[in-house]
């Protein structure tokens, strides 16, 4: 049953093959068996998900239920869930039980009723490259368990690739979906700013962060975006403009289809076996009628200077509020209120987290505000612009979505700039707010490469298409990790 897409589920469940009950039993009997040695789930909530499971089997039944009815899904531990600890991958909320569901876990489960399995590992607050900041320890990859899986999303990546969900949620502020994906063989997409609510995930950078998710191929994940997307007045930034029919747009043929590779994203810091992987994939696209020509974001070398900057700065406001008064780890025996507040902060936070609070709170400061903060947000807006300009020709820019395959655990941990340079190639997409995903091209000494593909606002459809005619075309996203099939 786990090797089954989305669709396949979805027509087992609605023609009695099994049951959402059976189907949820044997997943959770994966994750008991397999994820020790992964580590990819902080709770997982089995209780709550056979009682889903029931009500979606009562549903289907009737013969009422949609597409995702009894399907089983992971969800990052960055969004709230009522009821069930919502730790954000920090020993700051390792005891906090959120008061209510964020508007995506409430889409999925209570309108499109998929099970929820349970919470995924996380770097701390989504900061991270490796999964290797979690409270909770890091995660593995499947595919080779003395390496990182990527992040921030890890956990999510890591049970999705190892089959131990079908599918699961995942956020990306600065490639946080897409270079993990990248790393496990799965494909992951980041919409538009302002395409999936907010409301209820846990606030890392306001102005970057947004929803989306980790899925075997580009029509699975094209069903589940489709019911987490929509406006939601109860987030500000939410877009009011309905959502097309990713599902629905999948079966266009790409010939004509315009797409351009920026020349700074083939540039030196890419490994050759990596490029090799990416152009035989441009090779592919070219053959299903894609026209293929060279274009230049002249502006992407700023891009992940110019998102430590602003990401930290934002950072930092959005973290102020764990203060131990109100919620999250509280210091114990504290003589004073502020020697409460520092030490609550101190113990509830880890080093990484630290860190990025100095420098936002350094970066915002009086007398340094002009030179970094200000300048920062004038470069992102160059950036953009060389966006703007790439689509006024472009349909689609394809490129690397990382510099190489997964790296050591531990490899990278002592060198935070070394960690923040694996973003070079994402990073750009959350400052521009465009829509990019990553899907996978191949295999280098058996480890997954991906490819990325970046959008015009509000493209998602099309996007997804691209991938899928890609993925009908070629069978890297059918693999799996051996020691998990
Ligand atoms: N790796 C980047 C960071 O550490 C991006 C994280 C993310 O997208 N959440 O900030």
């Amino acid at each position: 049953m786990h090797t089954l897409s989305i669709k396949e589920l979805a027509a087992g469940l609605r023609s009695r093959k099994f049951s959402s009950r059976e189907l949820t039993q044997h997943y959770l009997k994966r994750i008991e068996s397999l994820d020790p040695q992964l580590n990819s789930y902080i709770t997982v909530t089995a209780e709550r998900a056979l009682a889903q499971a029931d009500a979606a089997d009562a549903k289907l039944a009737r013969g009422e239920g949609g597409a995702l009815t009894g399907i089983p899904l992971a969800q990052k531990d960055i969004f709230c869930t009522e009821g069930v600890k919502t730790s954000c991958g920090s020993r700051m909320l390792d005891r906090f039980v959120a008061p209510y569901d964020a508007t995506i876990v409430r889409k999925l489960h209570q309108d499109a009723g998929m099970v929820m399995l349970g919470k995924c590992n996380m770097d701390e607050f989504a900061m991270g490259s490796s999964n290797e900041t979690s409270w909770y320890g890091p995660v593995k990859n499947p595919w080779d368990v003395t390496r990182v899986p990527g992040g921030s999303s890890g956990g999510s990546v890591a049970a999705v690739a190892a089959r131990l969900a079908p599918v699961a949620t995942a956020t990306d502020t600065g490639g946080s979906i897409r270079q993990p994906a990248a790393l496990t063989n799965l494909t992951g997409i980041k919409p538009t700013y302002g395409r999936v609510s907010r409301y209820g995930m846990i606030a890392f950078a306001s102005s970057l962060d947004q929803a989306g998710v980790v899925a075997r191929s580009a029509e699975d994940a094209a069903h589940v975006l489709q019911a987490m997307s929509g406006f939601d007045p109860l987030d500000s930034t939410s877009v009011e403009r309905p959502v097309d029919d990713l599902v629905g747009g999948l079966g266009r043929s790409i010939k004509g289809l315009r797409i351009g590779l920026p020349k700074e994203y083939f540039a030196e810091g890419l490994a050759p076996a990596a490029r090799e992987r990416v152009m035989a994939a441009v090779r592919q696209f070219e053959a299903l009628g894609a026209v293929i020509s060279e274009i230049s974001l002249p502006n992407s070398p700023l891009s992940v200077p110019t998102y430590y900057v602003v990401a930290p700065a934002e950072a930092s406001s959005n973290l102020a509020r764990y203060d131990g008064v109100r919620y999250g780890h509280r210091a114990a025996d504290a003589k004073t209120l502020e020697e409460m507040y520092k030490r609550s902060r101190g113990e509830g936070f880890g080093a990484e987290v630290q860190r990025r609070i100095m420098i936002g709170t350094y970066v915002l400061s009086h007398g340094y505000y002009d030179a970094y903060y200000l300048k920062a947000q004038k470069v992102r807006k160059l950036i953009y612009e060389d966006f703007k300009r790439a689509f006024a020709s472009v349909d689609l820019v394809l490129g690397p979505t990382a510099t190489d395959v997964a790296f050591k655990l531990g490899a990278k941990t002592d060198d935070p700039v070394a960690m923040y340079l694996n973003d070079i190639y994402t990073i750009a997409a959350n400052l521009a707010g465009i829509p990019a995903m990553s899907l996978s091209c191949g295999f280098v000494d058996g480890l997954p490469v991906g490819l990325q593909l970046m959008g015009n606002y509000f493209d998602e459809a099309r996007l997804l298409n691209a991938a899928h005619q890609y993925q009908q075309a070629t069978d890297f996203h059918t693999q799996m990790p051996k020691a998990f099939q």
